[in-house]
């Protein structure tokens, strides 16, 4: 019997499946996860074919038909419309939001097949090996590619290597000309395993533990920082594309994904699959379908791979867990660390969750035996975990913010010849711009935030909005001309330390810096190849990184964090530390670690210096089930933001008096978000909790049905977020 009723996901908010008829002649190719055109209001719609049924909870005489089908074979299998559908009921938005926000731009747009990218792979040629460096030392970027090569005997397709020897084409084809280069041979099944490390034995026990587990488990390696996670992946990987799995392995930032490839490719025979959000529209469909026909062995890429098809996927590993950036903070609120549990669940394969610093809720998990652990305690080889100090600032007197005990372990360090990393998280020169006189500040007038001055471009920025404006040169509240900028950020340090330490190379990395295209990759090779011997950032430096001749990291200022208002600043905080301390001593050289502070004494600095991470994650723990704070009960969020705070206030307190209340629950709001106004607008937020998860949720359910048909919601924007990171 044929079922004649198409339920199709527009992307309309708030809405679930629209009903169309299935035209007869249409009938027996439609499938679901096949796209459609149907016409809506006066207009057409791309959609995506859900489910064929018989019947609607409309009367048929209403219902319109579908258009057109516009993809001949199906685009979405139905394990991917099942998770995405079960993405729409967790995290609370209409499932065509949901299913059309997973898909390339290229796919919502109603594009057809991906472009061809079929790239040659080159290789050195006989006569490219032999080439010595001082014939290159006038062509940099001939050095750049040929150093590259040099390291990937297998070869290396064109996009990635033009992207990490950040070169163009030209240098490729006088490369070619000379003869250096060639294309390379397809792949053959020859072992990369030639030279490579021997795993110790933490890590062969975790390969072992993880290939001796069949079907899904979820495995946290809690692994120091330089402890050869990576190493561990790789093997992982290896085995799982000895049994004809693919692999999805995400990282937290696009910046880390070319220093991942580069090692997989050396270490793989694979088709290795790049994808984030820096590549074009016309990549980033290429690589999803690549992924998506199981052509593509391995695909490393950024939070929003998570929802890409992969109809082979047998091992799911998420580098860097902990990491904020796997919670995307506007639309579709998901966490795609827990949806990589959820996909290895579905796959029934294993799911590997790395860090050198796991969130609490991943500890939470393995104490409750939901996580298997597994534990890389020392670092690989022979590089040792760095000490961490602290240095009393409060009798000190400070240059731009750094101490004479601090310039003068720089300087040790530096005539050693080795590097120094300087983390602080604050961008632009001086973070304050105030009056002499009468204590007047600037801020910018649509947000609740202070203006950064921007020496470079001699401008005042608003870090939150974005707004630009010239600075005053006199107060406009009294008039007085002393104007002072307070404070360091990035750019006043680097000005500074370069005056001080001046025969030393410097690179500042920092947003400003690297806002160029491929300006990051150039840097970070730069610094590999030891060209700086000071390292000045934010936590864009922090994470992730191997930077091998680093043996001294110093951090001026991080008392700030250590009073933050959201319950989890503490966690941040000391996650932030770890992995900076972590760029220290990685290779054969010792590291060190120095930590201004006014507050030497406070609890935090003293046990993670003391103790480390796992003692401090121990009893954060312990004090989030005192106030049953997450993991130990389930938050929702309802935000709010509106032109006037009234406005974005009230429409939360119907809200609230609409929600059915129960005992299981406990409702905190409206209250103004941390930063209450921002962009011009004023935010607020309605907090629920429970420790009764399945409940809040099923609640929280019904109770956004009728959000849409609150006449109050109607003229503002607001949003639910499930399981949120972050107040603000
Ligand atoms: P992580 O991912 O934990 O930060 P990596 O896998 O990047 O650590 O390893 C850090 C460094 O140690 C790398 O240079 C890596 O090649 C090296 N390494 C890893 N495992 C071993 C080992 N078993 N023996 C020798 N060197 C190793
Ligand atoms: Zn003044
Ligand atoms: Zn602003």
């Amino acid at each position: 019997m044929s079922k004649p009723i198409v339920k199709v996901a527009l992307a309309i908010p708030g809405s679930n499946y629209f009903d169309y008829l299935l035209p007869d002649h249409l009938g027996s190719v439609l499938k679901p996860g096949m796209r459609v055109s149907v016409p809506f209001g006066n207009k057409k719609r791309l959609g995506m074919v859900m489910a064929l049924t018989e019947e609607s909870s409309c009367p048929l005489s209403r219902l319109k038909a579908i258009d057109r089908i516009i993809d001949d074979s199906v685009l979405l299998r139905p394990k991917d419309l099942k998770l995405l559908e079960w993405v729409s009921a967790y995290y609370q938005r209409g499932i065509g939001e949901t299913v059309m926000a997973s898909l390339p731009g290229r796919l919502r747009d109603g594009k057809q097949s991906a472009p061809d990218r079929t790239e040659p792979v080159w290789q050195l040629s006989q006569s490219g090996r032999t080439v010595d460096d001082a014939s290159l030392a006038r062509t940099p970027a001939q050095m750049r590619m040929i150093k590259i090569l040099r390291e990937q005997p297998a070869g290396m397709a064109q996009k990635q290597l033009l992207q990490l020897s950040v070169t163009s084409r030209a240098t490729l084809a006088a490369l070619l000309k000379k003869e250096w280069i060639e294309p390379a041979v397809a792949a053959t099944n020859a072992s990369r395993a030639d030279n490579e490390v021997q795993l110790n034995a933490e890590q062969q026990t975790a390969v072992d533990s993880v290939n001796g587990t069949q079907g899904f488990a979820a495995w946290l390696l809690y692994g120091v920082t330089g402890s050869g996670k990576t190493e561990v992946y790789i093997r992982l990987i290896r085995q799982a594309l000895a049994r004809q799995a693919q692999v999805l392995l995400l990282a937290p930032e696009i910046g880390l994904t070319p220093q991942l490839y580069q090692r997989l490719q050396k270490a793989l025979n694979a088709k290795i699959v790049l994808m984030h959000s820096g590549l074009s529209d016309g990549d980033r469909h290429c690589a999803w379908q690549q992924a998506r026909d199981g052509q593509a062995d391995v695909l490393i890429g950024t939070r929003s791979c998570i929802f890409t098809p992969m109809p082979r996927v047998g091992l799911i590993i998420v580098d860097e867990e902990h990491d904020l950036s796997y919670k995307q903070q506007d639309g579709i609120r998901y966490s795609a660390r827990d949806l990589a549990l959820l996909r290895g669940r579905e796959a029934d394969c294993a799911v590997l969750l790395g860090s050198a610093t796991p969130a609490l809720e991943s500890l939470h998990n393995v104490a409750c035996g939901r996580f298997k652990l597994l534990q890389l305690k020392q670092r690989a080889a022979t590089a040792q975990i760095p000490r961490i100090e602290t240095l009393d600032i409060s009798n000190s007197s400070l240059n731009e913010g750094l101490s004479p005990q601090l310039l003068q372990a720089m300087q040790q360090v530096l005539q050693r010849g080795e590097q120094v990393l300087l983390f602080h998280n604050r961008r632009g020169y001086a973070p304050v711009l105030s009056c002499k006189s009468c204590d007047w500040i600037m801020h910018c007038e649509h947000c609740d935030a202070r203006m950064t001055w921007h020496k470079h471009s001699q401008r005042m920025w608003c870090h939150h909005c974005g707004t630009q404006k010239r600075q005053p040169h006199q107060c406009p509240e009294c008039g007085a001309s002393g104007l002072q900028y307070i404070g360091q950020g990035t750019q006043r340090i680097e000005e500074f330390l370069r005056q001080r330490f001046a025969q030393y190379a410097l690179v500042r990395i920092d947003q400003d810096s690297t806002r160029r295209r491929g300006a990051l990759q150039a840097v970070l090779q730069e610094i590999k190849q030891g060209k700086y011997s000071l390292l000045l950032g934010t936590q864009m430096l922090a994470k992730g990184h191997h930077f091998p001749n680093v043996t001294l990291v110093v951090i001026p200022d991080m008392d700030q964090a250590l009073f933050g208002a959201d319950f989890r600043a503490t966690e941040r905080m000391a996650q932030l530390l770890i992995q900076v301390a972590g760029r220290a001593g990685r290779a054969a050289k010792a590291g060190r670690v120095l930590i201004q502070t006014r507050h030497p004494d406070h609890p935090l600095l003293q046990q993670l210096t003391r103790e480390g991470y796992s003692a401090f994650a121990e009893q954060a723990l312990a004090e989030r089930k005192l106030l049953q704070l997450p993991p130990y009960s389930h938050q929702v969020l309802l935000r709010s933001e509106a032109a006037k705070a009234e406005q974005a206030s009230e429409f939360l307190k119907q809200a609230r008096e609409c929600f059915a209340a129960t005992d299981a629950i406990s409702l905190w709001g409206p209250l103004p978000a941390p930063m209450e106004k921002r962009a011009g607008r004023y935010r607020y937020q309605l907090i629920l909790q429970s420790t009764e998860r399945a409940e809040l949720h099923n609640r929280v359910s019904a109770w956004r049905q009728q959000l849409y048909r609150l006449a109050s919601g109607k003229r503002l924007r607001w949003s639910i977020d499930v399981d949120p990171m972050e107040m603000y």
